[in-house]
């Protein structure tokens, strides 16, 4: 008989563990608290517990359950609200109130709901895994395309239904090569450490457009790509995840809360209902999944949340959906396998996160990416993970940031400077970078404009430069520069307030396609070259800083993009005639 022999924190001993396996899914104490095994020596088992362990004692029992740390995936997901280990937490505070009581039980999906279910294929079919047998309508702007789950190569439907069904009714029965028949559900369960297969990872040359000018053309994502966002307090960071949940180009949504202080969750947990999707007005939880640990779980389940979420995540990506993950902070989840690694009496390693804390972060971005599903059809789905980190005191050189930013390829540097200063979004353009740009080259150069490279290298080279002068123009004043310079000074201002700076909270400006996104650098653009040429043509500098067009570029983020053409042809009209030779 199993018993709990040591107690500490998060983390249970208990011996007579013989036979139960490494990941295993156990159920710890008189209350039957949830746990996995994270050590095994012998019959001595550790435990990570993922509920609070206090009272609990050595001699009570501990109880396997068979099975590894599974999610249930089906409809039902999307509009949901999970803790770490997918509990719905509006069932567990309407059972339970506030506050979470141990050992409860409640299933992630509903069991009882009835989904109309479409089938896709006739009996008789040929199958495989990963192929689609039929489609629910999940909500109003998602379908839920019902898979043959990983595992069966080759089969044959047998029999397949129609109409009203329970996730857990089977709606189609297959015969495999060997004869043997499976029982296909609505709802699969999958482990939520165990990557999903796929059959092929594909390039990331395929941005995941953002709508926002400094994301896109600065440091683009690629559909299927990993980000690193740092979250500095009032940096701006929840008004960009937000920006970001609202406007990228993914069907589903997976948002992973790890708080650290109980009201972070609570804010994401009241204002993430209440997001209206842009494209149509309905509410974004029509899209999107919420995973939230909420202050009063303990750390353990942080791990597990994200490898939830991923997971969730890699499901839609399946049905052949294009999903991003966005966990906020991945710092609260290293922080909580540091103390379970203490707890352990492992070998610490920098900073006390334990050895593994690279090669941790490393796998779950490899979780990422763009790739061809499992089935016979063709079928392209997938996974861009944004992770907030949170270095302490704002420094980059801690472990968990750099390790992250060792696997992540883009870096989206949040500068609190910035806010200060009303630079909204406040992205540091000189120490962000996409290590996707060699790779996007190609489709923005094809689909946007062949200029868009050369327009981008060009508006950056700009920015830097005038970080450069800065440094002089501090110690002796603009007056010392030559005329060229300072016409580089106003560019780059134009370019930080006129391209860089996007006002969330403007109808307008919120959202920016890429297409007018290049038109307003080709704009400045223009304007820098007309500046310059009109200066060798004998211009004075006063008026050529002077002239009226800069008013109108400064006011084309806000012209509406069915206007834009008409706009971009009048500034360009414009430029040419105040700083033309004519
Ligand atoms: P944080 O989450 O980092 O504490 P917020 O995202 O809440 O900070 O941003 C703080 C404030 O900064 C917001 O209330 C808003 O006024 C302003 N802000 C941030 N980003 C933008 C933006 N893109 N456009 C306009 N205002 C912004």
């Amino acid at each position: 008989m199993a018993k709990i022999i040591r107690v500490a924190g998060p983390l249970v001993e208990a011996d007579g563990m013989r036979g139960h396996r490494m990941y295993e899914v156990v159920r710890v104490g008189d209350e039957g608290l949830v746990g996995e095994i994270i050590e095994l020596n012998r019959d001595v088992a550790s435990i990570q517990v993922y509920e609070e362990t206090a009272g609990i004692k050595p001699g009570e029992p501990v109880e396997g359950t068979g099975r590894p740390l599974s999610v249930e995936l089906g409809p039902g997901l999307l509009k949901s609200m999970y803790d770490g280990i997918q509990r719905p937490l509006d069932l567990i505070r309407a059972k339970v109130g506030d506050y979470i009581t141990r050992g409860i039980n409640v299933p992630p999906i509903d069991k009882k709901k009835k989904w109309d279910f479409k089938p896709v294929i006739k009996k008789g079919a040929k199958v495989t895994s990963g192929d689609i047998i039929g489609e629910v309508e999940e909500t109003q702007v998602v379908t839920h395309k019902v898979m043959i789950p990983p595992g069966i190569e080759e089969g044959t439907v047998k029999e397949i239904r129609e109409g009203k069904v329970t996730v857990e009714e089977t709606v189609c029965v297959v015969k495999d090569t060997k004869g043997k028949e499976h029982k296909i559900m609505c709802m699969q369960v999958w482990p939520v450490r165990k990557p999903r297969p796929f059959k092929e990872k594909l390039p990331s040359d395929i941005p995941l457009v953002s709508g926002q000018r400094v994301f896109d053309t600065f440091f683009p994502l690629a559909k299927g790509g990993t980000a690193a966002i740092p979250g500095p307090f009032g940096a701006g960071k929840t008004v960009s995840q937000h920006q970001l949940a609202k406007w990228v180009d993914a069907k589903v949504i997976i948002y992973v809360g790890c708080g650290e202080r109980g009201n972070e969750m609570t804010e994401v947990l009241e204002t993430f209902p209440h997001i209206k999707d842009p494209n149509n007005g309905l509410p974004l939880m029509e899209r999107t999944c919420l995973i939230a640990n909420t202050s009063n779980m303990p750390v353990a389940a942080r791990e597990a949340s994200v490898y939830t979420g991923i997971t969730l995540a890699e499901y839609y990506r399946d049905m052949g959906y294009d999903t991003a993950l966005m966990a906020d902070s991945t710092s609260r989840w290293t922080e909580a396998m540091r103390e379970i690694s203490g707890r352990l009496e492992e070998m610490p390693g920098e900073e006390g996160y334990p050895a593994y804390l690279a090669s941790r972060l490393a796998e779950f971005y490899e979780r990422a990416g763009r790739i061809r599903t499992l089935g016979s059809d063709d079928r392209i789905g997938s996974v861009s993970a944004i992770g907030a980190v949170s270095p302490p005191g704002g420094d980059f050189s801690e472990p968990v940031t750099q390790n992250t930013l060792r696997v992540t390829q883009v870096f989206w540097a949040l500068d609190a400077k910035l806010a200060d200063r009303r630079h909204f979004p406040s992205i540091n353009w000189l120490t962000s970078y996409s290590m996707y740009m060699p790779q996007l080259t190609d489709w923005f150069n094809t689909e946007i404009g062949e200029e868009w490279v050369a327009l981008r290298t060009e508006a950056m080279t700009v920015l830097q430069k005038e970080s450069e002068l800065q440094e002089i123009v501090q110690l002796v004043g603009p007056d010392a520069l030559p005329d060229r310079e300072r016409i580089v000074l106003d560019i780059a201002r134009m370019l930080r307030e006129d391209f860089l700076q996007q006002n969330a909270f403007h109808d307008v400006d919120t959202f920016c396609p890429p297409e007018k996104q290049y038109k307003m650098l080709r704009l400045i653009r223009d304007f820098y070259e007309a500046a310059l040429s009109a200066l060798e043509g004998g211009m004075d500098l006063e008026d050529i800083t002077t002239v009226s067009v800069i008013t109108d570029i400064s006011k084309m983020k806000y012209v509406p993009f069915e206007e834009f053409d008409k706009e971009f042809k009048n500034i360009s009209k414009k430029i040419e005639e105040q700083l033309g030779s004519g």
